[in-house]
Formats: structure tokens, sequence, C-alpha cells
């Protein structure tokens, strides 16, 4: 049996769910998996990809099927995926877990656990809202849960953007996306016996621990 760690995280945008994969991937040492940030960094080089889902990120609206499981076949193909993967942000439809359950088939993987990070819609608001990351790092802030060292500043001085779907008025629009068409998935893994629950509200090292248990660590 292979001991690759396969994971998925499920959860609303504002869960947690990138600053805890990043913690869970370093403590496994496999790589993160988010379509998002491959999609934002597609967005910053100025590529055709880029521009074709530029509207819909800032919308937030979800970018095709086609285009994200395209993005994770060629990342899931790569070497560095031999001892595990975390994906974060996919799948996010119900097409999409299908294409990857094919996907993984195809590549010889199985999946190891599917974690859903649970945060209730009225938290999430400020989660969101408050969400900062350091321009060169990556390294994800909140103002008032993980306060950058400045004002304006993250570690080392970088500076912070927030997100341009990071605004109040694109948060209702993703929160409804979410419930319609990803908390679908909840059940779809719970029925194949890989659905782990972790309480994403507490101090960032509290759900750490949680999510750590619920994987078996
Ligand atoms: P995230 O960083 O996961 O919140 O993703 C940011 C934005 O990228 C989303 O609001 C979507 O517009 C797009 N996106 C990321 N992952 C996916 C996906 N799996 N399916 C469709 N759109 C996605």
């Amino acid at each position: 049996m292979s001991s690759a760690q396969n994971l998925i995280f499920l959860g609303p945008p504002g869960a947690g769910k990138g600053t805890q994969a990043k913690r869970l991937c370093a403590r496994l040492g496999v790589p993160q998996v988010s379509t998002g940030d491959m999609l934002r960094e597609a967005k910053a080089s100025g590529s055709e990809l880029g521009r074709q889902v530029a509207e819909i990120m800032k919308l937030g609206g979800l970018v095709s099927d086609e285009i994200v499981i395209d993005l994770v076949r060629e990342r899931l193909g790569r070497a560095d995926v031999a001892p595990g993967f975390v994906l974060d942000g996919f799948p996010r439809t119900l097409g999409q877990a299908e294409a990857l359950d094919r996907l993984l088939q195809t590549l010889g993987k199985d999946l190891t656990h599917v974690v859903q990070l649970e945060v209730r819609d009225d938290l999430i608001l400020e989660r969101i809202t408050g969400r900062r990351q350091g321009e060169t790092t990556g390294r994800i802030y909140h103002l008032k849960y993980d306060p950058p060292p400045f004002a304006d500043r993250g570690e080392g001085g970088e500076r912070l953007i927030q997100r341009p779907d990071d605004v109040e008025e694109v948060v209702q629009p993703r929160l409804a996306l979410y419930a319609a068409q990803t908390a679908p998935l909840v059940a779809y893994y719970a029925d194949k016996g890989l659905l782990r629950r972790v309480d994403g509200v507490g101090s960032l090292d509290e759900v750490t621990q949680r999510l750590y248990h619920a994987v078996g660590l």
C-alpha cells in the first residue's frame, strides 16, 4: 500500500483553508495545490489564461471546470506530488470531483482524507475582509486574529495586499456559490467514508491541533 498523503480541504471562503493547508503541508512535507493561487499567478503573469479568468475572479464567480481541471491535471502529473499533496480550493463542483476521481485513477493515486473546515457564515465576513497577504512571501495575515508586525507591512517589511475578491460586496456571492455548488461535495465524500470534519473556530494553533488529530497525526 502507498503511504502517500493525498488530501482535500473543503470549506467556505475564509474558513482558513489556505492557512491551515500551509501548516499541514509543512508538517507532511508535501506540496499545497491551490487552484486559487494558480489562477492568481496566471493573472499576475498576464497570460492568456490570466486574462480569461480575471473578471470572473474579481466578481467572485467560478472559473469553468475545464480550466481548473486542466491546471490540476498538469500539477498532479509532476514528480513532487509522489509523497502526497493537499488540494486547497479544488474541487468546488461535483463535475470537478468526478473529474478528479478519474484523474487519480489514471495516476494510480487514492485520496487519504477530505477535511471539511467548518465555520459559520456570520463569522466569515470579518475573517475575509480582515485578510491580508504578503506580496512576496504569500504569507497570510489577519488584521485582528493574526496581525502583521506593522500596520501596512508584513515580516521583512514586505507590502501587504488585499485580494480584490475579499471586499464585502463580493463575499456574499462567493458564499452563495459555495452553498450551491461546493457544499454538496460534503455528502459526496462522506459517502466514500473519506470526510473528516474539523471545527475551524478558535485560535490558529487550536484549529491546527484539531486538524492533525482528524488526519491521524
Ligand atoms: P480561492 O483562493 O480558492 O478563494 O479562489 C479564488 C477564486 O479563484 C475563486 O473565487 C474562483 O473565482 C477561482 N477558483 C479557484 N479555484 C476554483 C475552482 N476549483 N473552480 C472554479 N473556480 C475556482
